[in-house]
């Protein structure tokens, strides 16, 4: 995920496809609330009545509670009665008698137009309905049923006539398909009166699908933007990890919220403010989007087992977001700078220099990156979560120039990376407690060290330390930060400094 300032196998037939849920999802009876039916074909067990709503969801570090959105909860039999049902704050409701229910039904709150006094969901986790269009983040409109979190289900959107919808999951006549509710929160769904574009690359399709309230951006226009970032990751990443994509954006003038992106496996949707779109704007939004799509890495294929099997019922750090929101925000940018789309000075500038400051002066320090990932889902957590897009990605940084002056030259932190997509993958996930010293068992034991002063202590950043190593002089005056490569640099420097600003071959 993003702001500004899961895997389930799929062992299921066909068959058990079509005794899964089957979630109706209507947005066209007002313009503020989901009314939703789900159709339950297969009877539940006696003790099975508990229907659960998130706390939170993958990627996004925050408590949200969606409960609190929901209202006139129902459940029925066979023959239309209602059975009793008891809301349990804030998150679930239980069922009486859920071996006689065959249909729940509930209304869910828009979160965009719904005012909450703690824990706002941020825009691009939440959910929106309008006269034209629909964002639908599934985990904000839908539950589960406890013990049935990995079981198929259906979904289908009751919408406009002649919407265009973009989303990962698979339709097969307008019902959407997916392997479990896990699958489900990982594929948000757009509808509405969208613009399309599509590409490939290598041999991955892209698609594009785009909502902007008052015109200003189109997928074609997207599209012709990210084109350069989307090649430069595919040299980065040598192979994406996907077999196809898909960007789902929407813009709208006045946000309400907190605005960014936020990653999936085969999609990410973001939710931006409508400015003009100047060719600084669009960079940002490219930024973003380079962001959002190397997490088809991490935490997408490498994670620990906390993400993979993921808890909906109460919010539970890992204490690897460094290596989830750092490293990605790092290798997002630095592949732009390899891959020729961005210059050294944006880089130095934008990348290293800035984010030293917005570190230093919006957040507290002192928070080291283990605790910014222990206590995100706290309000006060919440707070400094934004910092480790600044922090985690310097140290991250520093990380690939340790690994590179340890290596010699021939291995940084993007070989490492790939070599743990190897290592693990979709539905391997790496152990939660013994990932730092098998990081470290895999590299080199100064890298223990490291992990020790800058991601599980606060120890000052040795940006200057750092910078010297492959060549870069670092002068500060207050606030303003001058880096530039130096004049006469050792060999030992002029080696780094060519390796750093390349990919390396493998
Ligand atoms: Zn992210």
């Amino acid at each position: 995920m993003k702001n500004l300032l899961l895997i389930a196998f799929a062992l299921c037939s066909n068959l058990v496809l079509g005794q899964g849920l089957m979630y109706t999802i209507d947005v066209t009876k007002n313009t503020d609330t989901f009314f939703v039916s789900v159709d339950i074909p297969k009877n539940l067990g006696k003790s099975e009545g508990t229907f659960q709503f998130a706390a939170t969801a993958p990627g996004t570090y925050q408590t949200q509670n969606i409960g609190r959105y929901v209202s006139n909860f129902k459940a029925f039999n066979k023959k239309g009665k209602e059975l009793k049902v008891e809301y349990i704050a804030p998150n679930h409701y239980t069922i009486s008698k859920p071996h006689k229910a065959t249909k729940i039904t509930y209304e869910v709150a828009e979160t965009f137009d719904t005012q909450v006094s703690s824990y706002p969901v941020y825009m691009m986790c939440g959910s929106s309905i309008e006269e034209d269009h629909t964002l639908i983040n599934t985990h904000t409109v839908m539950g589960y049923f406890r013990g049935h979190q990995s079981d198929p289900l259906q979904i289908k959107l009751i919408g406009g006539e002649n919407w265009i919808t973009g989303s990962a999951l698979k339709q097969i006549d307008g019902i959407f398909t997916a392997e479990s509710f896990d699958h489900a929160v990982d594929s948000p769904i757009l509808s509405g009166n969208l613009t399309t574009a599509q590409t490939k690359v290598a041999d991955t399709p892209i698609q594009i699908y785009t909502y902007s309230e008052q015109g200003k951006f189109n997928s074609e226009a997207l599209l012709s933007n990210m084109k350069d970032m989307l090649e430069a990751s595919q040299k980065f990443l040598v192979k994406l990890p996907v077999d196809q994509y898909t960007f789902l954006y929407y813009f709208l003038p006045n946000p309400t919220g907190t605005t960014g992106a936020w990653e999936h496996s085969y999609s990410s949707e973001y939710v931006l403010g409508e400015q003009e779109p100047t060719e600084q704007y669009m960079k940002q939004v490219t930024d973003i989007a380079s962001h959002e799509f190397f997490h088809i890495v991490t935490p997408l294929n490498i994670h620990s087992e906390i993400i993979e099997s993921f808890n909906f019922v109460e919010p539970t750090p890992s204490e690897h977001l460094w290596l989830y929101e750092g490293v990605t925000e790092w290798a997002s940018n630095i592949l732009l700078y390899r891959g020729g789309v961005v210059p050294f000075e944006d880089y130095v500038k934008n990348s290293l220099a800035t984010k030293i400051i917005v570190n230093e002066n919006y957040f507290d320090k002192s928070w080291s990156l283990k605790e910014i990932a222990a206590r995100s889902f706290n309000e006060d957590g919440a707070k400094q979560y934004g910092n480790i897009y600044y922090k985690g990605s310097l140290v991250a940084g520093y990380l690939d120039i340790r690994l590179l002056e340890l290596s010699n030259g021939t291995r940084g932190l993007r070989e490492v990376m790939l070599e743990l997509v190897k290592k693990y993958g979709k539905g391997n996930p790496f152990t939660e407690k013994t990932f730092f010293q098998d990081l470290v068992d895999m590299t080199y034991p100064e890298i223990g060290d490291f992990i020790h002063d800058y991601i599980q202590n606060a120890e000052p950043l040795p940006h200057q330390e750092y910078l010297e190593k492959i060549g870069l002089n670092y002068k500060r005056e207050g606030n303003k930060i001058d880096i530039r490569k130096m004049v006469n640099p050792t060999d030992q420097q002029k080696m780094l400094l060519e390796v750093w600003s390349k990919n390396l071959p493998l």
